[in-house]
């Protein structure tokens, strides 16, 4: 029996999992994690802290995970309070139940493509209709365009990566608050990268204050370095929350997560204490890219994107053989790297430069 002999969803036929391959090369720049491991004095906090509950993990954790999203709201500021915050493991946990408190069947989500693939994946996986709208060549959005097609489609929920996955592109408030005017339904401003935009490139947390529809997302796999704890988060209304508590599973955040992702906060001096470093590197490797003649994209994110190859596939191979693998995303002829420590950049550039000859 294979997948096809199932009574499946008629959706989900023929369909391929989303997900970059996880190949052991020796320069991993192709998920946009942080480079740096956690430090001895965290690693060592961490273990005790779960030494400490694990004592208790025959009870269930607590459910509404108050104390984490306490110390979540502290770290956001703002003055932003617990009722505020909600936490799952990993924000694309976050836009799910966004999407099914939200979105469901005979509702609607637009995108601005080229954007973050899971927007529209987990959009029709919570049966919810997918719309695509587009961006201008250098990937920005023209607000104007992006209301028209807000007013022409009416949708349920708008998303809107800032900054933007695979381009890098942040979005100016302007954008945001126009967006928000127009919308007739909740706007999800995915802020994955945020804590890596360049300066004057405000957070929309700014905007909550008088806008009970917005949604920003965060989480802690990008700046924090903790992608292997999984834990995503969002700052909105607290009637927000209160529509996430309908949909999300009953204890749905383990108590080692809990206490891993409130011990990083404890630990965060440290933790974005690599964010300048990976800005620097990233900054240095536009300039780089756009000094071998290469077309890049203006980056607000610890990756960046950049061609324009013909075939891109050739050179993503090219540079894999060199043992650096890249993310082969977006628009045909671009390619995408993250950046990693000076020393994983340094590989990248001789590889690509090896791959250029
Ligand atoms: N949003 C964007 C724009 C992303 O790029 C990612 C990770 N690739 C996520 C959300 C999800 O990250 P996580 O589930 O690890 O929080």
């Amino acid at each position: 029996m294979n997948l096809d002999d199932l009574p499946i969803r008629d959706d989900l036929r023929g369909k391929t999992p989303y997900g970059a391959p996880q190949i052991d090369v020796p320069v991993r720049l192709n998920t946009n994690e942080n480079p740096y491991p956690p430090s001895a004095a965290l690693v060592a906090d961490l273990a005790e802290a779960v030494r400490a509950q694990a004592g208790e993990l025959n009870r269930y954790p607590d459910r509404d995970a108050t104390a984490l999203r306490a110390d979540l709201a502290g770290y956001l500021g703002h003055g932003l309070r617990t009722e505020q915050v909600w936490a799952a493991n990993g924000s694309n946990e976050v836009l799910q139940q966004i999407l099914q408190a939200f979105g469901g069947h005979g509702r609607t989500a637009i995108g601005f493509e080229p954007s973050y693939s899971m927007h529209p994946i987990i959009t029709s996986g919570t049966n919810t209709e997918w719309i695509q709208a587009s961006r201008e060549e250098d990937f920005s959005l023209d607000p104007g365009k992006a209301v028209t097609a807000i007013e022409e489609h009416r949708p349920d929920i708008v998303f809107l990566a800032s900054p933007n996955n695979p381009t890098g592109t942040a979005q100016p408030l302007e954008t945001i608050a126009a967006i928000l005017a127009a919308a007739p339904g909740m706007v999800v401003v995915d802020e994955a990268y945020a804590e890596f935009a360049r300066e004057g490139t405000p957070s929309a947390l700014t905007l909550l204050p008088g806008h009970p529809r917005l949604i920003v997302t965060r989480t802690m796999s990008k700046a924090f370095a903790m992608a292997g704890t999984r834990l995503g988060y969002l700052a909105a209304h607290p009637a927000v929350v209160e529509a996430l508590l309908l949909v999300r599973l009953p204890y749905h955040l383990s108590t080692l997560t809990q206490t891993a992702a409130r011990v990083a906060l404890r630990h965060r001096a440290e933790l974005l204490g690599t964010v300048d470093a990976l800005r620097r590197e990233r900054d240095a490797t536009v300039t780089w890219l756009r000094a071998k003649g290469l077309a890049v994209a203006d980056s607000d994110a610890n990756f960046v994107l950049f061609g324009r190859f013909p075939d891109r596939r050739k050179v993503w191979e090219g540079l894999l053989e060199r043992g650096v693998l890249i993310r082969e995303v977006g628009p045909p002829e671009w390619l995408r790297v993250t950046i990693g420590t000076g020393e994983e950049m340094a590989a990248f550039r001789a590889a690509l430069e090896g791959v250029l000859l």
